[in-house]
Order: C-alpha cells, then structure tokens, then sequence
C-alpha cells in the first residue's frame, strides 16, 4: 500500500533511473513533495501532508488508513517523525523509545498502534487492537510479536484486548461495564438465537450496533428476530447504538444499572436456553 507516495531510494530499487525520475518530473507525472520523496497525481493527500512535513503517516492517521476502527475525536493529522526530521518539536506525535526511520509514507498497523497509546485514550486504544486483532485474524500473542517491544502501560491494555470483539461499540462497552465490575461475557453463545450475542451480564444480552449497522433490510429482520428468539428463550436483550455509546452513553448505563441494581439479570431456577 504505497498510496502513490514514493520514495526515491525504493523507486531507484524496483529499477529506476535518476534519468527516468527526472523525465516523470518534468511532464508532471511525479511531484517532489520533499527531498527524496515523490508523488503522483492519485497520491492520498493526507499520506502527501504527513511527508511534506518530514516524517509518515502514523498513529491514528494511520490506523484509519489501514481500515482499523479508529473513534471518533481525532480529527487532526498525525504524523510520525523520522530519525532525521528537523524539527522535533511541534505537530509529531510522540512514541516510546526513541525515533525511527521513516522508509515507507504510511507506518505499519503495529507501529501505528504503538504511537496511538499515546494519543488516544485507553478505551479507544483498545478498541482499535481489537479491530485490529478480529479484522486480522491474529491472537493477542501475535500482536505482541509485531509490535515488538511493549512498555509496560501497553502491555496492561493489551491484557484487556478481546480479539473476539465484533466491533468498536462493542469493545467501547464491555471496557466501560468491566470498569465498573460487572461480570461481562464476550460472545456468549446464546441457543435460542442460534448464534453469539456481543455481550452479556448474568441474563442480560447487550448488542452494540456499530455505525453501519441496520444500512439494509436484511439485518433489520435479522436483529428483530433474535431479540424475538432471546425473549421466548428467557434472556432479556438491550440494543445499544453507537451513538448511545460514543455520545450518550450515560443514560445508556443507567438503563443498565437500573436492570442489574434491581437484580433483574440474575438467572434463577430456570435458565435461558
Ligand atoms: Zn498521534
């Protein structure tokens, strides 16, 4: 995924000439957007800012190019900054340990994410590990392994990670409830509905609806009849939006502790099927 940035020293790899570079240059084919690196038309213009102004397109900025669940409230630039970026001082986003080399216009999901605990709250890091986790296919373990070395802070929001996260609303949720020390299960295999809710406190199932959510018919049926499934199977379902749970989410939990402060999510005698 190059985003039609490119790097003089890569283009001179793959077989190009000074001579060649000069050429698409001078018809306009390629731009300079800084020393050593080039641009074509299609080129992404927030990868084109991020290397105007010396470093790659890292953290959340990243994230989101890599079509990782990023929340909302990010909306600047971030920009990591090579070794060799002059100035240090303002607009880059920091990380651990110290500068690397900026060789590609977009850092990798795992550098990114790395960057990202320093710029985005705990909660959406999570979020966003998740994704990345679930989206991949990849274990907790495997994350580790590409992210290579973890500081500490890290290493204690990866314990919280959930590879098996359906979607941000859903790890927003179960982070916030497990906060407050509620039981939550992750993916509870629920039979009367023949599948997996998202959540579950003791008898009640909460499904997070990600954004994108109820865009067809189809998952408009399908939601209406799992809820109709879990009720005759004896569980109670809350749905939650994703604007109940990115902004409004008190009224959301106190809908919540209302049910659970009255006990109603206890499984008595006869349990939900
Ligand atoms: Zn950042």
């Amino acid at each position: 995924m190059d985003h039609h940035v490119y790097r003089r020293a890569d283009l001179l790899a793959h077989g190009y000439r000074d001579r060649q570079i000069r050429d698409a240059l001078d018809a306009g084919v390629l731009h300079r957007v800084r020393s050593g690196w080039y641009a074509d038309r299609s080129a992404d213009p927030e990868v084109v800012a991020a290397v105007r102004r010396g470093g790659a397109l890292g953290c959340v900025s990243a994230l989101s190019k890599h079509q990782v669940w990023v929340a909302p409230g990010y909306p600047d630039l971030h920009v990591r900054a090579g070794k060799y970026s002059r100035s240090m001082a303002d607009g880059f986003c920091s990380g651990f340990g110290g500068p690397l080399p900026v060789t590609k216009a977009v850092d990798d999901v795992p550098l990114a994410l790395m960057y990202a605990a320093r710029c985005m709250t705990r909660e959406h890091w999570i979020a966003a590990a998740d994704s990345v986790m679930n989206s991949r296919r990849i274990s907790a373990d495997e994350l580790r392994f590409r992210m290579g070395h973890i500081p500490s802070p890290v290493a204690d929001w990866m314990r919280a990670c959930d590879a098996r996260s359906q979607s941000g609303t859903e790890s927003i949720v179960r982070t916030r409830l497990r906060n407050r020390g509620f039981h939550v299960v992750v993916q509870p295999r629920i039979e009367s509905i023949g599948g997996y809710a998202d959540l579950r406190i003791g008898r009640l199932l909460i499904e997070c609806d990600s954004r994108l959510h109820h865009t067809s018919p189809e998952n408009y049926r399908k939601d209406r009849r799992r809820d109709r499934k879990s009720l005759a199977g004896r569980w109670m379902t809350m749905r939650l939006t994703y604007d109940d749970v990115l902004f409004g989410w008190d009224e959301a939990l106190a809908d919540i502790c209302t049910v659970t402060d009255a006990g109603r999510h206890r499984i008595r005698k006869v349990r939900p099927k």
